[in-house]
């Protein structure tokens, strides 16, 4: 696979912040850049794009040094999550801005305009002015102009957190086709685990300016190779077993009326659709087991139960 960005050693400091990162992205990949608020995620994406000079380490494009080149100079687009669309011009100019700035001629901008539209499905918003568009429809412009331009590599900082859970879903789906269909390699930003698993090839983990794990939504949800991981990720219960620490996924503990490895009440039941969360208190922890709603139906809160812990998935926890 061809290495479409190589970021070497690359150190920003702040006064009481700071970013040191390695890691590489590949040619059409889709990489998402995963950690709390705070990590880094933003300034790393900036660093990229040439808006933050970093004070050592270096940024390849294709093979070329362009640590020192202008954000203009880059052909990368960005996509930031307030959409920062130009109030005072209509979309279709919002769209066209890149292209005009590039010199392209009136007919060209038009057809090139009307196509990504189209694409995009926005094409009836065109004469609209942006604050008369819903946030779900802002992002699609926002993506539209920054894909016009044919970037090398488009950045998005959390394109899809201001949104509703609908559109915001219905939006991931898109950018999902979007990216199969036009093989732009992306990096992606966001403090969404699932964002990022639904999303990405590959996922770097990052806290506190590190990154802490790069690997796909497997690797990072059942081999975190860190504590951080681990807990970011997903729940995890800690549990002692047979005077043992264990680490289980709640989806991985077995929920039996009639026998088990250890004996709990269950607490609280939260019904969230097809799946639902079982709190067990049992001796010594607070259990969280997570099962489909129609295996865990005939449960009731107070009740006494036993909780089980195969022997396979304990294994990658430990
Ligand atoms: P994230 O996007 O993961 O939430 P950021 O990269 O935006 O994280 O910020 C990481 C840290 O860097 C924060 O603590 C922030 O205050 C600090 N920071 C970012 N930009 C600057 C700056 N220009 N000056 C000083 N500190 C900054
Ligand atoms: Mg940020």
């Amino acid at each position: 696979m061809k290495e479409k960005i190589v970021l070497k050693g690359l150190k920003k400091s702040y006064a009481d912040f700071s970013v040191a990162l390695s890691f590489n992205v590949y040619e059409g990949e889709f990489l998402s850049l995963l950690g709390p608020s705070g990590s880094g995620k933003t300034t790393t994406l900036h660093l990229i794009a040439g808006f933050v000079t970093p004070d050592s380490g270096s940024i390849i494009k294709d093979g070329a040094d362009i640590t020192n080149f202008p954000p203009e100079k880059r052909n990368i687009g960005i996509v930031f999550q307030d959409y920062a669309l130009f109030p005072y011009l209509n979309v279709f100019s919002n769209i066209a801005f890149g292209l005009k700035v590039k010199g392209r001629t009136n007919a060209e901008i038009r057809d090139l305009v009307e196509n990504i539209a189209r694409t995009l499905e926005i094409e009836k918003l065109l004469r609209k002015s942006p604050d008369k568009l819903s946030g779900g429809e802002k992002q699609r412009v926002a993506l539209a102009r920054a894909m016009i331009v044919k970037p090398d590599v488009l950045l998005m900082d959390e394109p899809l957190a201001s949104l509703d859970a609908k559109i915001r879903e219905r939006l991931r789906e898109d950018l999902k086709s979007f990216h199969k269909k036009f093989g732009i390699t992306i990096i992606y930003v966001t403090h969404d685990q699932t964002e990022a698993m639904y999303l990405s090839e590959r996922i770097v983990l990052l806290n506190q300016g590190r990154v802490e794990q790069i690997g796909n939504a497997i690797d990072i949800y059942y081999h975190p190779q860190t504590e951080f991981v681990r807990d970011f990720v997903g729940k995890i219960n800690h549990v002692k077993l047979k005077g043992r620490d264990v680490f289980v996924r709640p989806e991985d503990i077995g929920i039996s009326k009639m026998k088990g490895d250890i004996k709990g009440r269950i607490k609280e039941i939260f019904y969230l659709g097809g799946v639902s969360e079982v709190r067990v208190e049992t001796e010594s922890d607070a259990i969280t087991v997570v099962k489909l709603t129609k295996e865990i139906i005939d449960l009731k809160e107070g009740e006494e139960v036993y909780l089980n812990f195969g022997e396979e998935r304990k294994e990658n926890f430990k």
